[in-house]
């Protein structure tokens, strides 16, 4: 399977991407833990994408679409399946990825919209913790860790981002509703297009989707 997720923040693409990682063996690539990692170590991209990020602002396209090219052109694990997460994030981005990805024939087979709303979005940023050493996703309601502060998964400790803040909330929600018509229509016109109701719970959205790539027979 090769599918790109779409949807607002808090539309709950990092989690589905985790479960589909685990059943099926899917490469998943995030830009945004990517340009989290550069951050991190401290590097001149990272150095340079905190300012975009910090502020709920997109990095510039080219060097997102850059990182993607490094990371398909590096990872042969990807040829197996993958799923892209908060990427693309505007018209010119899915154009690029396109062509990144029929020339070295891996072409996109689905795209899933997933559609939340706004109450449902700002409760999953505001409530969101993540791990800082495995990048694990918690909701201090929708799924607490079993103790307070620790992964589940690596004990490590669990940080709420930066972003995910009032107000750069709205900035990012604002930049989203921008760019996102014509990258829907982009799929639209391709036939790749799923929709999903995203105001459901993680394993309600992935049961139908589930049920969706069944019946198109696009699982075999
Ligand atoms: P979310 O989907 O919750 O907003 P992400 O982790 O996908 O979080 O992205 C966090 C930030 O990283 C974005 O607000 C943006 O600044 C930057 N970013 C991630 N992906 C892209 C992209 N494809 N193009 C431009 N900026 C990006
Ligand atoms: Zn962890």
């Amino acid at each position: 399977m090769r599918l790109v997720l779409l949807g607002a923040p808090g539309a709950g693409k990092g989690t589905l991407a985790s479960s589909l990682k685990n059943k099926f063996g899917l490469t998943h690539i995030s830009t945004g833990d990517i340009l989290r990692e550069e951050i991190k170590n401290n590097t001149p991209l990272g150095q340079e994408a905190k300012k975009y990020i910090e502020s709920g602002g997109l990095v510039p396209d080219d060097v997102v679409t850059k990182l993607i090219e490094h990371k398909f052109l590096n990872d042969k694990q990807t040829e197996l399946g993958y799923m892209l997460d908060g990427f693309p994030r505007t018209k010119q981005q899915a154009e690029d990825l396109d062509k990144i990805l029929v020339n070295i024939k891996l072409p996109i087979e689905q795209a899933i919209y997933m559609e939340a709303t706004l109450p449902v979005i700002i409760v999953r940023l505001i409530g969101r913790r993540v791990c800082r050493d495995c990048g694990e996703l918690f909701h201090i309601k929708n799924k607490p860790s079993i103790k307070e502060g620790v992964c589940d998964i690596c004990e490590g400790e669990l940080y709420q981002r930066s972003d995910d803040n009032e107000e750069t909330i709205k900035t990012r929600l604002d930049v989203y509703v921008k760019n996102v018509t014509p990258i829907i229509s982009f799929y639209e016109a391709q036939n790749k297009l799923i929709k999903l109701n995203a105001d459901n719970d993680s394993a309600k959205l992935q049961e139908n989707l589930i049920r969706i790539l069944n019946e198109d027979k696009k699982l075999d």
